[in-house]
């Protein structure tokens, strides 16, 4: 069973991927983003408290994504999964630990895409989501920086991180990403 997580800066290319990598290796694309932007769209109880979050470029809380998370894992019918989005904190990634002990999911990859800050606000600008605008997407990437960052350094201790490259085409990036599943 393939057990990845997508990881990188807001506009590195992490949805794109995880969709390529998804659909080549029949895993489960769980975009904890995409989760709630559709239940914004749905005006559910959730949608309504993150939609004001999202819209300001913030964090939903903790309790909230992790709760989330650990019913979508429980689900999982595909080959796999690829987590995109999740974990954004410390305290995210620790409760995701604890989900992967109880779901006796051990052996985890950590997908590090990388590219330079300049060229993701551009990508960024040219993405035109509603929560795209130049304060929202400066006010993501200081909470990249801040409390998502550190979620790279939890995974390097446990030697589970591969990098690649995430500038240039497309297919060769999604073939690196696939050569290093293949490695593993
Ligand atoms: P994304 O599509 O991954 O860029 O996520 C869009 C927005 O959804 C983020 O800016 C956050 O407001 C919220 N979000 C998505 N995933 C998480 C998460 N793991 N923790 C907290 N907020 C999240």
């Amino acid at each position: 069973m393939h057990q990845l997580i997508i990881f990188g800066p807001p506009g590195v290319g992490k949805g794109t991927q995880a969709e390529i990598i998804a659909a080549k290796l029949d895993l489960e694309h769980i975009s904890t983003g995409a989760i709630l932007r559709q239940a914004v769209s749905e005006g559910t109880d959730l949608g309504k408290k993150a939609k004001e979050i999202m819209d300001k470029g913030n964090l939903v809380p903790d309790e909230v994504m992790n709760g989330i998370v650990k019913e979508t894992l429980s689900k999982i019918s595909k080959s796999g999964f690829i987590l995109d989005g999740f974990p954004r904190t410390v305290e995210q990634a620790e409760a995701l630990s604890a989900i992967f002990d109880e779901l006796k999911m051990n052996s985890v990859l950590v997908i590090n895409l990388t590219a330079d800050e300049n060229e993701i606000i551009d990508r960024l600008l040219k993405r035109g989501r509603s929560d795209d605008t130049r304060e929202t997407i400066m006010n993501r990437l200081k909470i990249y920086f801040e409390s998502t960052k550190p979620v790279k350094d939890f995974y390097e201790k446990k030697g589970i991180v591969i990098d690649v490259e995430g500038v240039g085409d497309i297919n060769d990036i999604s073939e690196a990403i696939l050569a290093e599943i293949n490695k593993s």
